[in-house]
């Protein structure tokens, strides 16, 4: 996660632990379907982990968005909640959108994808591990697997999603769009990332087909020059879906495409117990989202089985990324509960063949911290 938050450099400049209590204000966003669920996990970590931190205490404030907004006011994202994120230091937001309800011209509402484009959160990071072997479905991954996909999530072929289709024409056509900027930002970040890790990237493109995937690799390479301590391959995204399934241990960070990333995030939340698990970041230069990478899930929801694991990760890359000494400190205590409790197998959701409701493993993560 990126160290460079500039709302934590002001905290940690006036506010040195111990000398004051720096409150950091973050925006909820429960949303629809588990998200409500998973979050009131989150949220009892977080207030647990609180009691044992010098310093920093957390303001909360809990805004309604998503499907059910739009049913009550007919803005699924309101100006005032837009507003209220900006000004949060952070935003841990559960899940959003419900298959049934959509815009008059059909489309699905995403106010997910509006919160990204509107607040800039142009990198996506999904980092994937695996707690314990018992969760993959293959039978020779090990627990080391630990690996990051940070996705572009401002442009690329997601570029073309506004755009209305004429049923009536005779083609259609999605833009892949890929810009210097971009590009080179979303770069930035993954390096940033694996010099916190293993020192590895790897680029995941289509630069023998596609003439955007060719410029991606170039502002690829130029950015790589800045980091020459950081070993860097370059493969295809038919490739890169193989080796994810048959070797996901030889990657550390992935960079790529919004698209790709969509796709391959999805693949390597699979490798370690599926979407329950894989929590997510989005990060822009002034704000930054934190969300499991899971959806509202509508098939579960209101039955108190979701898994709350990818939010509770989430909030623990969010305590990351404030990056107060204290915050930092947090996250590595939440992980390692996290850690602790998926130890033992059995103590699992539904989905991962466990039977604890989604309030009992909250309970024990926040009883290990
Ligand atoms: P979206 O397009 O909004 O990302 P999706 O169509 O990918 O959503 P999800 O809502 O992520 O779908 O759900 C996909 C499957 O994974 C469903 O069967 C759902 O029950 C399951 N699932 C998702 N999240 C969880 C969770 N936290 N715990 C248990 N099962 C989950």
């Amino acid at each position: 996660m990126r160290s460079e938050n500039p709302k934590a450099a002001a905290a940690c400049d006036h506010a040195p632990p111990g000398a004051a209590i720096r409150t950091f204000a973050l925006a909820l966003l429960p949303g629809d379907g588990i998200g409500p669920e998973v979050l009131a996990e989150a949220v009892k970590v977080l207030r647990r982990v609180e009691q044992g931190l010098t310093g920093v205490a957390f303001a909360l404030t809990e805004h309604a968005v998503g499907a059910g907004e739009y049913l009550r006011s007919g803005d699924p994202l309101p100006p005032a909640v837009l507003s209220a994120c900006r000004a949060a230091d952070a935003i841990l937001l559960g899940a959003m959108g419900l298959p049934e309800v959509r815009w008059p011209d059909g489309r699905e509402i995403t106010p997910q994808i509006d919160l990204r484009e509107r607040l800039d959160l142009y990198a996506g990071v999904r980092p994937v591990r695996l707690f314990h072997p018992a969760d993959s479905p293959f039978k020779n991954h090990q627990p080391q697997l630990d690996l990051a996909v940070v996705r572009e999530s401002t442009e690329g072929l997601f570029s073309a999603r506004l755009a209305q289709a004429d049923p009536a024409a005779g083609e259609v056509r999605d833009v892949l769009r890929v810009t210097r900027r971009g590009t080179e930002r979303v770069c930035r970040v993954a390096f940033d990332l694996a010099r916190r890790r293993r020192r590895k990237i790897t680029l995941v493109d289509k630069a023998n087909v596609l003439p955007s995937m060719v410029f991606f690799r170039q502002v690829f390479d130029q950015v790589a020059a800045e980091f020459p301590d950081i070993e860097t391959e370059r493969i295809y995204v038919d490739a890169a879906a193989l080796y994810l399934v048959q070797r996901p241990h030889r990657f550390d960070v992935l960079v790529t495409e919004n698209m790709f990333g969509d796709i391959l995030s999805d693949l390597a939340a699979g490798l370690v117990g599926g979407m329950g698990m894989a929590p997510s970041g989005d990060l822009g230069d002034h704000c930054a989202v934190f969300q499991p990478s899971h959806g509202t899930a509508p098939d579960i929801a209101g039955r108190g089985v979701a898994n709350p694991v990818a939010t509770i990760l989430s909030l623990a890359m969010l305590l990351e990324w404030l990056g107060h000494p204290e915050t930092r400190r947090a996250a590595h205590l939440v992980r390692r509960a996290v850690e602790r409790v998926l130890t033992d197998p059995t103590q699992r959701t539904p989905d991962l063949g466990g039977k604890l409701t989604t309030a009992q493993l909250g309970d024990l993560i926040a009883a290990n911290l």
